[in-house]
C-alpha cells in the first residue's frame, strides 16, 4: 500500500492512487488520439478517464458511507489502473448489512446516471442519444463527451452486478444465501458460482476472440478461490480474541542483558522475537534481524534496552484475533506482545498460534467464550 499516494480526504476516508495510475491516462490519451486523431482526441481520453474515476470513487464513497453507518470503519480508498478498492476494516455483523454495502457501491452508479443524463439533456441530448452519441461520433465532442461517460458509468454498475468474488454481485449473492445457509457454505456456494460465471465468459471469450474478456475471466477464477478462503478465515475467527490462543511460555529478555545473552538466547531457542521484560512490565521488543544488525555495528556487551523498539503497540487479552494477524501482516512481525489492560506483561500472540486456533475451529466451530455477534 505504500506505492500509492493521498490526493485527498473525505470525511475522515483517504482517497489515494496508486503510482501506476498514470498509465492509464497515457493509455486513454494514445488510444482517443488514434481515434478522434491528434491533440483533441488525446484531451478527450484523459479527460474521460478522469471522469470515469469520478464516479469509480463515488461508487466506492457509497461502499464507504454504507459501511461507516454499521460501525465497520474505512481504511482508505485506493484507485489503480484497474479499479478502485474500498478497504474496510472488520466485518459488518449481519448478511443483510453485508448486501446493503455491497449494493450501495453500483446504486451510487444508477443514481449517476440520472445526473448524466440530466446534464445531458441540458445539451440537448435525450436517453438514446446518449446511448449512441459515442459510438457515432468522428471528432472529440461534448456530446460525445457525456455520451461516453453515461455508457461507462452504466457499464461500471452492470460489471460490478456480476455475481462472482470479489465483486460486488458476488457479496451481495453470498448475503442472500447466508440468510437461509451457515455463512461458509454460503460463501462456498457463492464462490462455486462465481467460478461458473467465470468460465462461462472465458468460453464466450474464446469463441468471440475477446482477449481481455479471457483474462477477465481468468482473473475472476482465480480471485473466487481466494475470497472463499479469506473470508473462511475471517469467520472462522470472528469471535476469538486473543485470550484463546496466546501463550505464556515464549523466553523473555530483561532490558539490561547484553547483546551478547540475547544472541545466545536466540540461538537456543530458535524463538525469532522476543518481548523485553523489566520486572512485570513491557518495555519494549527485540527482533533477531534487529539485533543481529545491531551486532554488526556495536559492542555485545550493549543492553538489550538501547536497541529494542519501544514503539511497539501491544495487544490485550480482548483484542480480537483477525485484527491482530492484519495488524501481523501489515507490521510484516511474526507476533505482538500481549499484555493486561494495566500494561502487565503477559504473554505472546503469533500467526501459528493464530492457524491453530483456526484449525481447531474449522473442524470443530467451539463456540468461543465471549461472541461479538
Ligand atoms: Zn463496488
Amino acid at each position: 500500500m505504500n506505492k500509492s499516494l493521498r490526493l485527498f480526504t473525505v470525511k475522515g476516508i483517504d482517497i489515494r492512487v496508486h503510482l501506476t495510475f498514470p498509465l492509464i491516462l497515457l493509455w486513454a490519451a494514445y488510444q482517443f488520439a488514434l481515434v478522434f486523431g491528434g491533440l483533441s482526441g488525446a484531451l478527450f481520453g484523459v479527460t474521460a478517464i478522469i471522469l470515469l474515476f469520478i464516479l469509480v470513487t463515488l461508487h466506492e464513497l457509497g461502499h464507504s458511507f454504507a459501511a461507516r453507518m454499521y460501525g465497520v470503519p474505512v481504511e482508505q480508498i485506493v484507485l489503480s489502473p484497474i479499479g478502485g478498492v474500498a478497504q474496510l476494516k472488520g466485518m459488518p455483523e449481519s448478511p443483510i448489512q453485508e448486501m446493503i454495502i455491497a449494493i450501495a457501491g453500483p446504486a451510487v452508479n444508477f443514481l449517476m446516471a440520472f445526473v448524466i443524463a440530466a446534464v445531458g439533456y441540458i445539451f440537448g441530448l435525450d436517453f438514446r442519444s446518449l446511448t449512441i452519441t459515442f459510438s457515432m461520433a468522428e471528432s472529440a465532442t461534448l456530446a460525445a463527451l457525456i455520451s461516453y461517460v453515461f455508457i461507462s458509468n452504466l457499464f461500471l454498475a452492470a460489471f460490478n452486478l456480476i455475481p462472482a468474488f470479489p465483486m460486488d454481485g458476488g457479496r451481495i449473492l453470498r448475503a442472500l444465501l447466508a440468510l437461509r445457509l451457515e455463512y461458509s457454505r454460503a460463501t462456498n456456494i457463492a464462490a462455486t458460482i462465481g467460478r461458473i460465471v467465470a468460465i462461462l465468459f472465458g468460453i464466450y471469450g474464446l469463441i468471440n476472440g475477446g482477449i481481455f474478456m479471457i483474462f477477465i475471466a481468468f482473473f475472476i477464477f482465480m480471485a473466487a478461490g481466494q475470497e472463499a478462503r479469506y473470508s473462511r478465515f475471517k469467520h472462522a475467527l470472528d469471535g476469538y480474541t486473543v485470550k484463546n490462543a496466546y501463550t505464556t511460555s515464549a523466553y523473555r529478555l530483561q532490558p539490561s542483558y547484553s547483546l551478547e545473552q540475547a544472541k545466545n538466547l536466540t540461538a537456543y531457542t530458535g524463538q525469532e522475537e522476543f518481548p523485553v521484560v523489566d520486572g512485570e512490565w513491557l518495555t519494549g521488543y527485540l527482533t533477531r534481524s534487529t539485533l543481529f544488525q545491531a551486532l554488526q555495528s556495536n559492542p555485545s556487551y550493549l543492553p538489550v534496552s538501547s536497541i529494542m523498539d519501544r514503539k511497539v503497540i501491544p495487544v490485550t487479552p480482548d483484542t480480537g484475533l483477525f485484527e491482530v494477524q492484519q495488524r501481523l501482516v501489515e507490521e510484516s512481525r511474526q507476533s505482538l506482545p500481549v499484555v493486561s489492560d494495566t500494561g502487565r506483561y503477559l504473554g505472546v500472540i503469533n500467526h501459528q498460534l493464530i492457524a491453530q486456533l483456526f484449525q481447531q475451529a474449522q473442524s470443530s466451530p467451539i463456540v468461543p467464550g465471549t461472541t461479538s455477534r
